[in-house]
């Protein structure tokens, strides 16, 4: 499904979002001589976490999600995940930690901060690393685009209110670059032009 994978490299290494096949994770890794850590999802949708077991099982990986959504991936909730729109079963696995807004991940040397940016789903979250000021923004904002509301637990009016809170955090803070999770990274003054353009 084309849904973008990063890997944020501190003295340990995480994986945001590793998508549907786990292998592609794994072997960049290899490639890479960098062993994974932990595993972020920025939210519950199957094509963003179907690659999770596959990817937990190969180590002592720390699995986050925002309390919403990990909530949905415990109890292998299909419906949330959209399963069933990829014809699959939903994963259902422990989540080590239930993010919160204003949560702070540790990699040693670089950390995510964690935003909570509702409106995709319940528990969607952007995560910002300060030292290169790159904001993952997950299905929240893409370039040129917003995540869709139309699926169960989306909602218009929580979507306008993130994006608007993240323009706010981008003058507070500075986005240099956002990397999203689906198409091509953008610039951090991507976020205003979205929230004017589409709200
Ligand atoms: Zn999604």
């Amino acid at each position: 499904m084309s849904s973008n994978s990063y890997l944020v490299v501190g003295d340990r290494t995480c994986v945001i979002d590793p998508g549907m096949d786990p292998s592609k994770v794994l072997d960049r890794g290899r490639e890479d001589n960098i062993g994974i850590h932990g595993l972020i999802n920025t939210h519950c949708h199957y094509d963003h976490v179907a690659a999770n077991p596959g990817i937990l099982e190969t180590g002592e990986i720390t699995c986050y999600c925002h309390n919403i959504d990990a909530q949905a991936i415990e109890k292998g909730d299909g419906s949330l995940q959209l399963a069933g729109l990829f014809g699959e079963e939903p994963v259902r696995h422990r989540v080590d930690q239930h993010l919160e807004d204003g949560n702070t991940i540790d990699l040693g040397g670089v950390a995510l901060e964690v935003l909570h940016t509702p409106g995709h789903t319940p528990g969607s979250i952007c995560l910002y690393e300060p030292g290169e000021r790159v904001l993952f923004t997950g299905d929240t904002i893409f370039v040129g685009g917003v995540g869709r509301t139309d699926f169960k637990g989306g909602s218009w009016d929580e979507l306008r209110d993130s994006i608007g809170r993240l323009a706010e955090f981008d003058e507070k803070r500075g986005v240099e670059r956002i990397c999203p999770g689906h198409g091509p990274e953008g610039e951090g003054r991507e976020i205003r032009r979205v929230l004017e353009v589409y709200f």
